[in-house]
């Protein structure tokens, strides 16, 4: 993994929120264009994202809560 995946990586909730500035996510979406492994991380996300914004009237399916879990415990780390 190069420097700049690291980067995008740490930006990737960053980056789908929009809590970034428009440089920084053009640096990004450039990164993730060229970087099929970043690429596909980040449509993960996204997709992922989308499912838990979506469901929160529902019960969210298992997967989903175990990746959740996952992510706060890798924030909160
Ligand atoms: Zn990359």
């Amino acid at each position: 993994m190069s420097e700049l995946c690291n980067e995008a990586m740490k930006r990737v909730y960053h980056y789908l929120d929009g809590e970034m500035t428009w440089w920084r996510a053009r640096e990004i979406r450039h990164h993730i264009d060229e970087c099929p492994p970043c690429g596909e991380v980040f449509s993960f996300e996204e997709h992922f994202l989308k499912v838990v914004r979506t469901s929160l009237q529902e019960e969210p399916p298992p997967e989903i809560l175990d990746r959740l879990r996952e992510v706060l415990r890798i924030e909160g780390g």
